[in-house]
C-alpha cells in the first residue's frame, strides 16, 4: 500500500510516521509513504499558496490550483482522495479497516482558514478525526496514515496483533481488556489472580469479563451495539 499526504509540512510529518510498526514497514519496503507539496506547484515566483478570502474577514485560503496540481502529480486510476477535514465524517476503526484495502491513499491537508470551497471537487471524501479545530491537517493525517498502516497484513507483529484490541471486528467493537506487566504488585496494587494462573479458560474469562466492564464505565455507548455483533465474546 502506498499513501501519498498533499501537505506544506511534509518535512514534519515524516518523523512522525517513522517510528514503531509503520517505520519499520516502510523501511522494509512492506508500505511507502510520500509527501507532495503545493509549493512545488505554485505558479508565483515567491512559490505562493494562499490568498484572501473573497467577501473579506481573517486569515488566508488555500489556492486550489496548487492543491490540483499536487493531487494530480501523484493520482492514479487506482487512487482514493480524502481530505482531512473537520467537515468531513469521524473518522473510526471500521474506516481504517476499510480503506486498508485501497491501494492507494491520497491525504490532503488543508491549512490556514481552510482551502477553496472549489477544491472539494478533487475529493473522493472528506474526513475529520473529531469535533474539535487543528490548525492544519496535518495532525490527522498523521493519525488516519497510521490507523490504515498498522493493518496492513505483516506491518504489525505477531505478538502484536490488530485482532483483540479496542474497536476490533472480532469484540463487537468493544474496547479492550486491561493489561498488566511486572511487578506483580505496584504501590500496593496486586495483578488480577486470574491473569496468573496459567489456566487459558480462566484468562479468557477474564479478560472477556473486564473488556465488558471497562466498555460498560467508559464507553457505554459502544456496549449494545457490540453484543449484539459479537455475543458471547463480550
Ligand atoms: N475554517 C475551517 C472550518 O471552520 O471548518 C477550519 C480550517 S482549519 C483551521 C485548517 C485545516 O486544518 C483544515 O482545512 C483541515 O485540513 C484541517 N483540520 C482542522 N481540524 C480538523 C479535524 N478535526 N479533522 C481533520 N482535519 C482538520
Amino acid at each position: 500500500m502506498r499513501i501519498d499526504v498533499v501537505t506544506l509540512f511534509g518535512p514534519a510529518l515524516d518523523p512522525l510516521l517513522g517510528i514503531g510498526a509503520v517505520g519499520r514497514a516502510r523501511k522494509r519496503g512492506l508500505v511507502e509513504v510520500g509527501f507532495v507539496n503545493p509549493r512545488d506547484f505554485s505558479r508565483d515566483k515567491h512559490r505562493k499558496v494562499d490568498d484572501r478570502p473573497y467577501g473579506g474577514g481573517a486569515g488566508m485560503i488555500l489556492m486550489a490550483e496548487p492543491l490540483a496540481a499536487a493531487v494530480k502529480s501523484v493520482r492514479k486510476k487506482s487512487s482514493l482522495v480524502v481530505f482531512l477535514s473537520p467537515q468531513g465524517r469521524k473518522f473510526t476503526q471500521a474506516d481504517a479497516r476499510r480503506l486498508v484495502k485501497q491501494k492507494h491513499l491520497i491525504l490532503v491537508c488543508g491549512r490556514y482558514e481552510g482551502i477553496d470551497e472549489r477544491a472539494a471537487a478533487l475529493f473522493d471524501e472528506e474526513i475529520s478525526i473529531g469535533d474539535y479545530v487543528l490548525s492544519g491537517g496535518e495532525p490527522a493525517a498523521a493519525a488516519v496514515a497510521d490507523a490504515v498502516l498498522r493493518l496492513v497484513p505483516g506491518v504489525l507483529e505477531k505478538t502484536e496483533a490488530a485482532e483483540r484490541e479496542s474497536f476490533a471486528e472480532d469484540g463487537g467493537g468493544a474496547l479492550d481488556y486491561p493489561q498488566y506487566t511486572r511487578p506483580r504488585i505496584w504501590r500496593g496494587k496486586k495483578v488480577p489472580a486470574a491473569l496468573l494462573t496459567g489456566n487459558h479458560e480462566e484468562i479468557a474469562l477474564w479478560r472477556r469479563k473486564a473488556a465488558r466492564a471497562a466498555t460498560r464505565k467508559k464507553r457505554p455507548d459502544l456496549l449494545k451495539s457490540a453484543r449484539q455483533r459479537a455475543p458471547g465474546v463480550i
